[in-house]
């Protein structure tokens, strides 16, 4: 609901995705990418499972980069 008024510290910053549990980037806080992002918007939007996007599938299971 107001996940924007959350307070700032130290504490914030090192919570891992809400939605995957990996590190978040700061480019997406508190998320870790922009697929995670979507996917709590949608949470909250329709509180179904049910992004859409045209992207392909991302499957890559931290194959070691
Ligand atoms: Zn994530």
């Amino acid at each position: 609901m107001t996940d924007a008024t959350l307070p700032p510290g130290p504490a914030n910053r090192n919570k891992p995705c809400p939605v995957c549990g990996r590190a978040p980037e700061p480019k997406f806080h508190p998320f870790c990418s922009a697929r995670c992002t979507d996917v709590d918007l949608h949470r909250w939007l329709g509180g179904v499972y049910r992004v859409e996007t045209n992207e392909k599938p991302d499957d890559d299971l931290d194959s070691g980069v």
